[in-house]
Parts: structure tokens; C-alpha cells; sequence
């Protein structure tokens, strides 16, 4: 008998009849003997409605608040969900994310998993009952509803299964598996059978949203093995595993897409040691993430520094830098939030010299104009503007003919 932890994502319960074929899946698990911890996000576009209601009321309402009404959208699905299972005659139960003992930071919105309590989880096992969570929630020390970050839900499932040291944990969702760039934008994509942990931690990082990043980490340390699937069918999905042998490892796997991103720009900063400290010091306090960077040669006495934010801290970093110029010792803050950053992903990038010319060679040949430019041993990340996306995610897609890709 194995333990499987499953995590359906909100298109996959979006209405009555998708939630009962959710249940059927279920209890086809429960039949053939294994125990099931079933993780499930809000239904459809509901969060997102949460966020205009609220928005309608107060535009800058709180952080604490926020998280009190988006938690609500995973506790319609879970208590729907147990009752479509009800209905089929099986025995279950639905918890909330502070019910089943998930404690996390005090970072609302963004709150990371300190610690699972699974005794109640165990309890309700030996009863013989199917699990339901609601994904993306936890509570804080001072027992105030947190959640974990847009698409958190994967990243419940994931703990979950790390913390009760599950056998499996199965992501359905509403394609069937992890495919070389965005199926929606690219209709080529080639399906991958399996994804080092660490090209999907890029490819999440960087924008591909099959996969909540912080699940991948979670994944990769405590080596959860992880399945992407569709809940609609039962295709081969995508294994998210531990890939060592050189000659598996692809030079390009994958490429990743993102349009929450703004480029900030900080003027005639003082050229003296300790500013980028300052700077980035003061936002990283403010719990504000920064990705790429980068410092201009300046002129005598100042330089520049720009880098970049997600879309939705933008107004939250640019407020907090022009409270700060005098601090920063800066003259100025210039912005631009209708970029986007796209990206190539691959664990075999490190042994082949050429592949990012290879990438600027199709972002050229495309008339797509870089902004900034970033790379690791397994990624390069380029800046460009938002309306080139598409265009720009099918070039390089092209030219590295990642449609041919057979694993
Ligand atoms: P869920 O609600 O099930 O969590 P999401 O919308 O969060 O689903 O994630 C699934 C979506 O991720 C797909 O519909 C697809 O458009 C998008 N996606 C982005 N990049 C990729 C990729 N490389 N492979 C597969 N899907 C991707
Ligand atoms: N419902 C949350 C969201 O829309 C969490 C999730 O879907 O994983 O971001
Ligand atoms: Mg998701």
C-alpha cells in the first residue's frame, strides 16, 4: 500500500461536474489500496475575483486582510470536493491548511513553510479516510492565515508529501505534463518524459508556471518524487527527478517565459564601496525580490544601477527608493514595467560554449531588441520588451528546434 499525495490546480476543479471527476480519481486510487492526501486549489478564476472584490473596496488593502480572503477560494474547493467523494460512498474528510498544523512565516502573501504538523493528518489515515488540504494556506506563530504566493497550492502538496514521506506526489493539472516552452504560446512544444529538479526550478524561477518554484525546491531537497499530469486524461506525464548520467542532461531543455517583470533603474548613485549594499540591503529587508542587475560604468563621481522586480512590487520598490535617495546618496529613479524576460533552461549549457550567441542570434534575427542579460551554468535570461514575447519564445524555440526534442 503506498501513500500518494495528489494536488489538483484550479482549472481542474473549475465547475460541479470537473469537481466530481476529481473525486472519481480519487477513489480510483483509494480502490486500488493506496492511502490519499489530496491538495486542491481555489476553483477556476476564483482567487483573481477575490483580488477585484477586494480592490473595489479599498485599493491598497492589507497584506494580513488579503490573505483572510484569498484563503477562502481553497476552502470552498476542499469542502466541495469532500462532498463530491461523500457522494460516491467513500469515507473523508476536508482540513484547512491551519487545521492540519502547516505553520509559515509572517510574510503574507508570500509566506514560506517553517513546518508541518502530520498528526492529525495520521490520525484520519488509520481511519481510513481520504485526505482533503487546502493548498496555498498556513497559519503564522500568531495564528493568523498566511498564504504561500501565486500558485502556491503546488508547494502545499509538496511539503505535504515531504513531510508525511509519501511515495508519490502527483500535480494535475490542465495539460499533461512539463512541455519545452508554454504550449499555449508555442503549439510545437515537445512534452518532456522527465526534468532535472534543478531545470524545473529554473524554468519556475524564470516564469514557467506548471510548477510553483518553491515546490521544486522543497522537491529537491527532501527528493519528493514529483509527477506532472493532466487531470483531464491519463497520458505519461512529466517526472521531475534526479537526472546524473551527462549524457541525458540536454544543452537547451527548455524555454521559460515572464511578464511580471519592471526594470528599475536607480540614478547617479555615488561611486563609492557599500551602495549596491545599501540599496539592495534595503530591499531585501522589505521583502522585495530583485533579479538581474546590472551597474553602468557611470561617469566620474556616479554610476547606475538597474535591476529588476516583479511587476507587482514595482510600486512598492520605487516608493520605498525615492523615500530613500538621500540615504542611497542617488540623484534618481526611472522605471519601465512593460518588459519581459525570456529565457533558455538546460543542464548541458555548462559543457557547450555558443549556446547564449546561439539565443541572440535568434532574438537578432527576429528584429527583437535585449535590454539586460543574465546567466548561470544552466540558463541565460535576456530582457526584452513585452510585446515581443511571443515572438521572441517561438524564435528561440525554433532555432534551437526544441519541436525535435525526443528523450
Ligand atoms: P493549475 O491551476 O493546475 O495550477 P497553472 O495555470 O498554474 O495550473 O499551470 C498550468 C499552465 O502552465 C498551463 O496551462 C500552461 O499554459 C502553463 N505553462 C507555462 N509553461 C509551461 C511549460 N513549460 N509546460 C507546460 N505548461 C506550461
Ligand atoms: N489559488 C491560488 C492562486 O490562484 C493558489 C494556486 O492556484 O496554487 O494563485
Ligand atoms: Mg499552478
Amino acid at each position: 500500500m503506498a501513500l500518494i499525495v495528489q494536488k489538483y490546480g484550479g482549472s481542474s476543479v473549475a465547475d460541479a461536474q470537473k469537481v466530481m471527476n476529481v473525486a472519481k480519481r480519487i477513489v480510483r486510487e483509494k480502490d486500488k489500496g493506496n492511502d490519499v492526501v489530496t491538495v486542491v486549489s481555489a476553483q477556476g478564476d476564483t482567487t483573481d475575483h477575490l483580488i477585484e472584490m477586494a480592490k473595489e473596496i479599498n485599493s491598497h488593502p492589507s497584506k494580513r486582510e488579503m490573505d483572510m480572503l484569498l484563503s477562502t477560494g481553497e476552502q470552498i474547493s476542499i469542502s466541495l470536493l469532500a462532498m463530491a467523494v461523500e457522494r460516491l460512498g467513500y469515507p473523508v474528510i476536508s482540513l484547512t491548511g491551519p487545521q492540519v498544523g502547516i505553520k509559515t512565516s509572517s510574510v503574507h502573501s508570500n509566506a514560506r513553510i517553517i513546518s508541518i504538523d502530520i498528526t492529525r493528518i495520521k490520525k484520519e489515515l488509520q481511519k481510513g479516510k481520504i485526505i482533503i488540504v487546502a493548498g496555498f494556506q498556513g497559519v503564522d506563530e500568531n495564528n493568523d492565515i498566511t498564504t504561500l504566493g501565486r500558485g502556491g497550492s503546488d508547494t502545499t502538496a509538496v511539503a505535504l508529501a515531504a513531510a508525511l514521506k509519501a511515495d508519490f506526489c502527483e500535480i494535475y493539472t490542465d495539460v499533461d505534463g512539463v512541455y519545452t516552452a508554454d504550449p499555449r504560446l508555442v503549439p510545437q512544444a515537445s512534452k518532456l518524459k522527465y526534468i532535472s529538479y534543478d531545470e524545473m526550478l529554473e524554468m519556475a524561477s524564470l516564469g514557467a508556471r506548471i510548477l510553483h518554484n518553491r515546490s521544486v525546491e522543497l522537491a529537491k531537497k527532501y527528493r519528493v518524487p514529483l509527477v506532472v499530469k493532466s487531470s483531464f486524461g491519463d497520458n505519461d506525464g512529466t517526472y521531475v527527478k534526479e537526472v546524473e548520467k551527462v549524457e541525458d542532461k540536454m544543452v537547451v531543455t527548455g524555454v521559460a517565459h515572464d511578464t511580471n517583470v519592471a526594470r528599475i533603474a536607480v540614478l547617479g548613485i555615488k561611486d563609492k564601496p557599500g551602495m549596491a549594499y545599501k540599496l539592495f540591503d534595503l530591499l531585501a529587508k522589505n521583502n522585495i525580490d530583485v533579479d538581474v542587475i546590472i551597474q553602468s560604468i557611470g561617469r566620474e563621481e556616479d554610476k547606475d544601477i538597474s535591476f529588476t522586480v516583479s511587476s507587482s512590487n514595482l510600486e512598492k520598490a520605487l516608493e520605498l527608493i525615492k523615500e530613500n535617495l538621500d540615504y542611497l546618496e542617488a540623484r534618481g529613479v526611472k522605471y519601465r514595467d512593460n518588459v519581459a524576460k525570456v529565457s533558455i533552461v538546460g543542464a548541458g549549457m555548462v559543457n557547450n560554449p555558443g549556446v547564449a550567441a546561439l539565443m541572440f542570434e535568434a532574438l537578432a534575427e527576429a528584429n527583437i531588441n535585449i535590454g539586460m542579460i543574465t546567466t548561470s551554468e544552466i540558463k541565460v535570461s535576456c530582457l526584452i520588451n513585452e510585446e515581443d514575447v511571443e515572438k521572441a519564445v517561438k524564435a528561440i524555440h525554433d532555432k534551437f528546434q526544441l519541436h525535435k526534442i525526443h528523450q
